[in-house]
């Protein structure tokens, strides 16, 4: 399938490129920066932050070791499209999950007390031994158990003959900022729960703790496992903390020109005319919008592009088009650049965020189910995930 061809058959709206060849290399950069022999998780929670957990999941397959995800349900709908890679849920469990979650060879995160409990009966029902991994809280205040406590609940843990402890494991809370001190402590203190673990003759498989920021920032500790989504799509954890050049953000988003016309001198453009041409001025309408996941901020102050050129954003973005600046060179029919990866004229994802004033995971989360994802490798469509249409097409396949 060619890119522009399959594109045409979703206009007039938005689509998303999304560069597969470019993820793999991106995985493997981010593994050469990993301590030497640790194993690599893919975490594709939120739908791959945007980019379609089904075809990066499937993508991840040959570059990493393990999957990470949010949610029970986020884990079942990839191994139920045949994904045979350990996944991880990396949040708490909705009881009501957990046996389906069982069945289907999904490992759990226990994070509370209450949760040894739970896993274990459900582990008993359906008659396996379930694998789960043991979360601290080592300063992120959010979800896991004390470091003072976690000695005791992994030995509950191992007395249970219906649960496996493979893994403990901690979240960083300021790994994307230039000062490594909090890291530094959560490392100290996750390394004397994990001592104190094995004093009491408990010997975990896999211990981890570093995401996308920390291997960058070389601050894993000293564990087996790291865990990354940011960087794995090229994009940066933050302003402070920058994948390297070689990466590259693996998300392009494009729309179509719908119409193109010429502006009068005083006439307005979109919802509140908060644009007026100072004088004869060519425009084109688009056709994306804040309901594709074009952050409204965007209005009179982002722009599009069209080969090397650049056109401003004329007036409010609407809930399903954008007008933007326009001339000679643009036609209706042609396919615009919304965001692109950096060395194109378009704007980033890290441009975008900037602007709405906001981080780019945000920004690459919120592009909605109605936008198109396809699939790219070596220059050609290999598949495509249409959610709102329920297609999902994989190039050679009936
Ligand atoms: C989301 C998440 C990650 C990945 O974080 P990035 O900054 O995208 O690399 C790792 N670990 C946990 C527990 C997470 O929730």
């Amino acid at each position: 399938m060619t890119i522009e061809g399959t594109a045409r058959r979703y206009m007039a709206g938005a689509h998303a490129l999304i560069d597969l060849d470019a993820y793999a290399h991106n995985i493997r950069a981010l593994r050469a920066a990993a301590p030497a022999g640790s194993a690599f998780m893919a975490v594709v929670k939120a739908d791959a932050y945007g980019h379609g957990a089904i075809q990066c999941a499937l993508a991840a397959e040959s570059v990493a070791n393990w999957l990470g995800v949010a949610r029970i349900q986020e884990a079942l709908a990839i191994r139920n499209r045949g994904v045979r890679l350990p996944i991880l849920v990396l949040g708490p469990a909705n009881a009501e999950e957990v046996e389906s979650a069982l069945v289907r060879d999904i490992t759990l995160t226990v994070g509370a007390v209450e949760h040894v409990e739970q896993a274990a009966q459900a582990a008993r029902k359906v008659g396996v031994r379930a694998t789960v991994h043991l979360k601290i809280d080592t300063g992120m205040r959010r979800y896991g158990v004390m470091p003072r406590d976690a000695a005791e609940i992994a030995e509950l843990i191992a007395r249970q003959e219906s649960l496996h402890l493979e893994g403990v494991f901690t979240h960083f809370s300021s790994a994307d900022e230039s000062d490594a001190a909090p890291t530094e402590r959560q490392i100290a203190e996750f390394d004397a729960a994990i001592k104190r673990i094995r004093g009491r003759g408990i010997e975990p498989r896999l211990t981890h703790c570093a995401n996308s920021a920390a291997i960058l920032a070389k601050l894993t500790g000293t564990t087996n496992l790291v865990r990354s989504g940011i960087a794995t799509f090229g994009i940066s954890p933050s302003a402070e903390v920058l994948v390297p050049p070689s990466f590259q953000q693996i998300m392009s988003f494009r729309t179509v020109a719908t119409r193109v016309f010429d502006l009068e001198p005083g006439d307005g453009v979109s919802y509140g005319l908060s644009y007026r041409a100072q004088e004869r001025e060519r425009v084109a309408a688009t056709a994306a919008g804040y309901a594709d996941g074009l952050p409204r901020q965007l209005s009179n102050t982002g722009w599009f592009a069209l080969g090397d050129a650049c056109y401003p954003i004329r007036g409010r973005v609407c809930m399903d088009q954008t007008v933007i600046a326009s001339d000679e060179r643009m036609a209706i029919g042609d396919i615009i650049d919304i965001i692109r990866p950096a060395g194109s004229r378009a704007m980033t994802l890290d441009d975008v965020a900037r602007i709405a004033g906001t981080n780019s995971y945000e920004i690459a989360t919120r592009i909605t189910a109605r936008v198109p994802r396809l699939y790219v490798r070596a220059g050609k469509v290999v598949a495509c995930e249409h959610t709102l249409l329920g297609e999902s097409v994989v190039a050679g396949q009936p």
